[in-house]
């Protein structure tokens, strides 16, 4: 059997070879080679070379005369890393390298990349990704699940063309504000890991249809998160805060200098206090920290930091496609002060500590 296939193996190579510069594509699919053929530098046309469902440990160097090529298929090999050599396939536009050993990723190899679509590093070792992966300019497609991924770079948030990004199965604990950025994104996957929280700017991807946080520890989303344009989003494995009231403890609010003297400006410059507004300007500092104010959900005054956090409810739009056991989706909403707490509508709840 084994033999068989080696055999095999070589006649493919052969009558590859003889067609020389002719030869488009390679198909040594599942032929138990070791050893990646070396005279692959002989068919520099190459466009198509699959050697998935093999037991090849290392990139041959003559890998990288092949400037033609668009589409790499080494899933299912030895593979410990994306090795050096890849940057040179300058044409290159679908990479897969699943089911491997990888753990890690050559210092820029992504930068001859620019021409890749699509990459699938679905289950590799992987436990961090390299600051260059912004580099892989034309990306609308890549593929993490099954890795030990634990944050994603921002510099994975300046991929503007990215249509679809599969995280399932690492351990991510949490998401970047730069997330933003990534315009473009429909499809975004997060399956178990250990998201605690989504950051309010998850709310600005405009073009985001399927969102899938199954199994993470969310208790709530962030304000706005009702008005994503969702065609499919699951949820079901996290510890979602249910609707039942809760027996807020009533302490006095209690300030910090701090907090009283931002409320106290944060006040003026709403009303457009001419000389507040004009001695703000000497201070950047503090007027980039009042910009991060927030505002009260009943008296609609602003605040810093010190709040109320508390949780309202609402029924999924009926354009989403959710998950069977989601009747309504907790929002998070901020109270400046207990007494406007003691004001609140019935539908919002305080969110005991525990
Ligand atoms: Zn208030």
């Amino acid at each position: 059997m084994v033999t068989s296939s080696k055999v095999m193996a070589e006649r493919l190579m052969l009558t590859a070879l003889k067609g020389g510069r002719n030869t488009r594509i390679l198909t040594l699919n599942g032929k138990r080679i070791t050893k990646m053929p070396s005279a692959l530098e002989k068919l520099p046309n190459l466009r198509t070379l699959d050697l998935q469902n093999n037991r090849i440990s290392k990139v041959c160097p003559e890998l990288r005369t092949l400037t033609q090529l668009t589409l790499l298929n080494m899933g299912n090999n030895h593979l410990q890393e994306v090795a050096e050599e890849i940057k040179y396939l300058t044409s290159l536009k679908n990479l897969h390298l699943f089911g491997n050993r990888i753990c890690r990723i050559a210092p820029g190899v992504f930068d001859g990349l620019r021409r890749l679509i699509l990459l699938n590093l679905n289950d590799n070792k992987l436990t961090s990704l390299p600051e260059d992966i912004g580099r892989l300019r034309s990306l609308t497609y890549l593929s993490l699940n099954h890795n030990n991924l634990t944050v994603i770079p921002k510099e994975l948030c300046s991929l503007e063309h990215l249509c679809e990004l599969h995280l399932n199965y690492n351990q991510i604990t949490c998401i970047p504000e730069e997330i933003k950025c990534l315009q473009n994104l429909q499809q975004l996957f997060l399956v178990r890991n250990n998201i605690e929280e989504l950051p309010k700017e998850i709310c600005r991807l405009a073009k985001l249809r399927i969102l899938d946080i199954a199994g993470n520890v969310i208790q709530i989303f962030p304000a706005g998160f009702q008005d994503l344009k969702l065609r499919e989003f699951y949820c079901e494995g996290n510890p979602l805060f249910l609707k039942r009231p809760i027996v807020a403890p009533q302490p006095k609010d209690l300030w910090t200098l701090r907090e009283i003297a931002a409320r106290f400006v944060l006040c003026l410059l709403n009303e457009e206090d001419p000389l507040i507004m004009d001695a703000i300007e000497s201070y950047p500092e503090v007027k980039e920290k009042l910009s991060k104010a927030k505002k009260c959900a009943i008296c609609r005054n602003p605040f810093l930091s010190e709040w109320l956090e508390c949780v309202y409810f609402v029924a999924p739009s009926k354009n989403w496609k959710i998950s069977r056991n989601l009747k309504l989706i907790p929002i998070q909403t901020l109270v400046c002060s207990y007494q406007c707490f003691d004001q609140r509508d019935p539908d919002i709840f305080g969110i005991a500590e525990d």
